[in-house]
């Protein structure tokens, strides 16, 4: 079959990979529906991370059961399944506690840029819808696996509340999910840190109120202008960078909380700043499985549509194309049919 390999900074291939087979009795093998490719996909197209090895990319999947192995109870071949980015058993002491991305048995997800992909620790990973969903639910679907999951959590752990004024950094994928799920949990008003027209029309269809081009401590006095000199109640930092952190820390007020999910490159904290914040702070790899049913059942019911962050949809052969869209900003998030 044809599958995605990273061989070193922006060298990205679909080429022939072997088909995946059960390794462990608590593996499954789903035939993908559509894959993706994930913002976090380019930081070693970019070269930032290093590539020592090829690398089967892509961790973003939903589909339909092909196989299981003889240890697995929860799904069965022909069921339409979506899985989390980060396996996870769902029953150590970190999963039980919400936390599943740092699960005892935890691994990310590889290798799902292609048409069949193998999860490991199927019962704990992975949830069955009831029937095969409509077509057209598809990208929905796969973005709660990780973007709009992330996005989610983003936006939960800066304890988004009815009412809250919300400060989102980052206007890629996982920063409009974040738009997005701070409407769902009733933010009163979402400012959309973006200057870029077609995200920030994005970002007012998922629910933006305001949006703030400037940055850096123009951005900052424009958001405390907008709260009357306040600052937000909470913070989504959806970017990983040393500027976007010090936007976070200069938009929060006293006492509220940033909730950071863009994985740092080279950012510091410095604690003396963090102590007069007096702002909360959690973030981390999203535990997408925590909220995984509640989004999904929220797209099935068709009340969001997280999909609409596809802007590229390429076949699976012209991979490489999108992550070059992507990296040079022309597209926000690439959709790969792989049938
Ligand atoms: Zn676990």
């Amino acid at each position: 079959m044809l599958g995605t390999i990273l061989y070193g900074a922006g060298d990205v291939r679909c080429e022939d990979v072997p088909e995946p087979k059960i390794i462990h009795p608590t593996d499954a093998i789903i035939r993908l529906s559509a894959s993706c490719i994930c913002g976090s996909d380019l930081w070693p197209y970019r070269g930032l991370n290093e590539v020592t090895s090829p690398r089967a990319m892509g961790h973003e999947y939903c589909g339909i059961v092909e196989e299981v192995g003889t240890a697995v109870t929860s799904v069965r071949p022909g069921q339409f399944v979506v899985g989390s980015f980060c396996i996870s058993d769902n029953t150590c002491p970190h999963c039980r506690f919400g936390f599943q991305s740092s699960c005892e048995q935890g691994e990310f997800m590889v290798g799902a840029q292609a048409p069949y992909a193998r999860v490991p620790l199927a019962d704990g990973t992975l949830i069955a819808t009831a029937d095969v969903p409509q077509e057209d639910l598809i990208p929905s679907l796969l973005a709660t696996s990780d973007v709009l999951g992330t996005g989610w959590y983003a936006a939960d752990a800066a304890r988004v509340r009815p009412g809250s004024t919300v400060v989102v950094v980052g206007d890629g994928a996982v920063g409009l999910m974040g738009v997005l799920a701070a409407k769902q949990m009733r933010a009163e008003r979402i400012i959309a840190m973006s200057r870029h027209k077609t995200r920030q029309d994005l970002a007012l269809a998922f629910g933006a109120t305001d949006i703030v081009s400037e940055r850096g401590d123009a951005g900052v006095a424009r958001v405390k202008e907008l709260t009357k000199g306040v600052g937000a109640d909470s913070v989504l930092e959806c970017v990983g960078t040393q500027e976007a952190m010090t936007q976070v820390l200069g938009c929060v007020r006293p006492g509220g909380s940033i909730g950071f999910v863009g994985v740092p490159h080279e950012v510091a904290l410095d604690g003396e700043t963090l102590f007069w914040s007096q702002a909360s702070l959690q973030g981390g790899p999203a535990p997408v499985r925590r909220f995984l049913q509640h989004l999904m059942d929220l797209v099935l019911r068709r009340e969001i549509e997280p999909g609409k962050v596809f802007d590229l949809t390429l076949p699976l052969a012209d991979v490489a194309e999108g992550y070059r869209a992507m990296d040079e900003r022309r597209a926000i998030k690439t959709l790969l049919e792989v049938a």
